[in-house]
């Protein structure tokens, strides 16, 4: 192929109506907007016949390949059966069956299912039901909460309000909550010489001070586990998990745990929570909740929550968050055959032979001249580049050198989109070794295109 997709009649029609996420459309007099006809497995099959192998999972959503015929066949029998129906006073199978399902499946203790239409929706669920849980026990005095630096957990205004990812919440401070940010436990930024379990003891620390001043104030602590994704694929360490557990404890504030990217397999684990053997007091799930189909999320949380919110009408306690299309038959029934699919097949442990084999292709970038950090956790791989390898110097932002790697993808028919100049692996389950081979050989000769010069 060698070259970039050309526009056709149906990205014509797109740029003189469309307006698309995260994207300064101006671009696309130069970026190339690529039209997409069908998906195949790991693939997406241009209009123009042109292939490109999915390696980031269509935004962390897909997870067993585009149109699998496994989900398309379930959602086409629920079309046929019920499309949609109020989730007030009404109920269904599909969304009895995937409660009963996610409450199995995630970590002991979480026996409540909330739902919402995406993840953005689940974490404004997550943040009222820690408040409003707080106001019914008689503390209206905690409205804060504690987020992460370099955290990101949506773009809705509550949502934004506990991500600290410049890029999107600079803009729209003026209209945001104010967070008590703690120092992520990220192991990018450990002292020379410093483990990421001495990292993860270092920030419960600094964690334990901020309680210190604030939890009278603060009705919860939110963390995407393990991973904070859209900050750029920032690891850390579990032991963090389990020391954030018992600090919420001991200061009676929520832990919620935002799995919406990476849940469902993506760090090792079902969830990333198990790896500390954790359970937190509100689990946010999406995007790989419905194998990539369909927008769907679920709130978990505990009884003692629930408990919290149950009494006679008259005292005024009950939740109050609806979306028309909250548990919709459609997006419940394709997340149980999602989740069939982990019951049915030996995902996690295929999971284990395809991560050391992108584990194995990416060590010989350790050595690269520009690149500080490779780093991966389970089925999410991240390479940073840099400047200036001593003194982990980014290169000016303005440079844009992701992008030059994302476009070098597209010549080559892989799906590479870097967060900056993080250049990172989180594939469909359904990939090969072969294919993962192909993704990090593009990555790599699109790396040597994006430093030169
Ligand atoms: C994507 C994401 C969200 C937001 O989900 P949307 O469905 O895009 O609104 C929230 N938290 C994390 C960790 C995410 O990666």
């Amino acid at each position: 192929m060698n070259t970039l997709p050309a526009a056709d009649a149906l990205v014509r029609r797109d740029l003189s109506h469309l307006w698309h996420p995260c994207t300064q459309m101006h671009d696309h007099q130069t970026v190339p907007m690529v039209p997409i006809a069908r998906g195949d497995g790991a693939w997406l099959v241009g209009t123009d016949g042109r292939r490109y192998l999915d390696g980031i999972s269509s935004w962390w959503t897909n997870l067993f390949g585009h149109a699998n015929p496994r989900i398309a066949a379930a959602l086409a029998d629920q079309a046929r059966t019920l499309e949609h129906v109020i989730f007030a006073g009404f109920t269904h199978e599909p969304a009895v069956a995937l409660a009963e399902e996610l409450v199995r499946v995630t970590p002991p203790g979480l026996d409540r299912v909330f739902y919402a239409d995406n993840g953005s929706a689940a974490i404004e669920v997550a943040l009222k039901m820690s408040f409003h849980y707080w106001l019914n026990q008689g503390h209206g005095e905690k409205t804060r909460f504690i987020a992460l630096t370099g955290s990101y957990h949506g773009e809705t205004l509550g949502a934004l309000s506990v991500s600290d990812v410049a890029l999107y919440r600079k803009t729209y401070a003026p209209l945001l909550l104010t967070p008590i940010l703690a120092p992520s436990p990220d192991a990018y930024e450990a002292e020379p010489g410093e483990s990421g379990a001495a990292v993860a003891q270092r920030r419960l620390g600094e964690l334990r001070t901020l309680l210190e001043q604030h939890a009278h104030e603060v009705c919860a602590v939110i963390v995407e586990p393990l991973v904070q994704c859209a900050g750029g694929m920032r690891m850390y360490h579990p032991d963090y998990l389990a020391g954030l557990r018992a600090l919420c404890d001991e200061f009676a504030v929520h832990f919620i745990a935002d799995e919406i990217a990476v849940g469902f397999g993506r760090t090792g684990t079902l969830f990333a929570c198990e790896q500390a053997g954790v359970s937190p007091d509100f689990m946010c799930l999406s995007k790989g909740l419905t194998g990539g189909f369909l927008p769907l999320s679920a709130v978990l949380t505990t009884t003692q929550v629930y408990d919290a919110f149950y009494a006679e009408y008259s005292a005024g306690k009950a939740f109050l968050h609806s979306h028309s299309y909250t548990g919709n038959p459609l997006a419940c029934r394709v997340a149980l055959e999602t989740l069939a699919i982990f019951r049915d097949e030996p995902v996690l442990e295929r999971n284990r032979v395809l991560s050391a084999h992108l584990a194995q292709r990416l060590d010989a970038l350790r050595g690269h001249p520009h690149v500080a950090d490779v780093r991966q956790t389970g089925m999410i791989a991240a390479v940073e580049l840099v400047a200036d390898k001593p003194r982990r110097t980014p290169f000016p932002p303005g440079d844009r050198r992701g992008l030059r790697v994302y476009l070098h993808g597209l010549t080559q028919g892989a799906l590479l989109r870097p967060l900056g100049d993080v250049i990172y692996f989180m594939p469909p389950y359904v990939i090969t070794t072969q294919e993962i081979d192909l993704l990090v050989d593009t990555a790599v000769d699109g790396i040597e295109r994006a430093v030169a010069g």
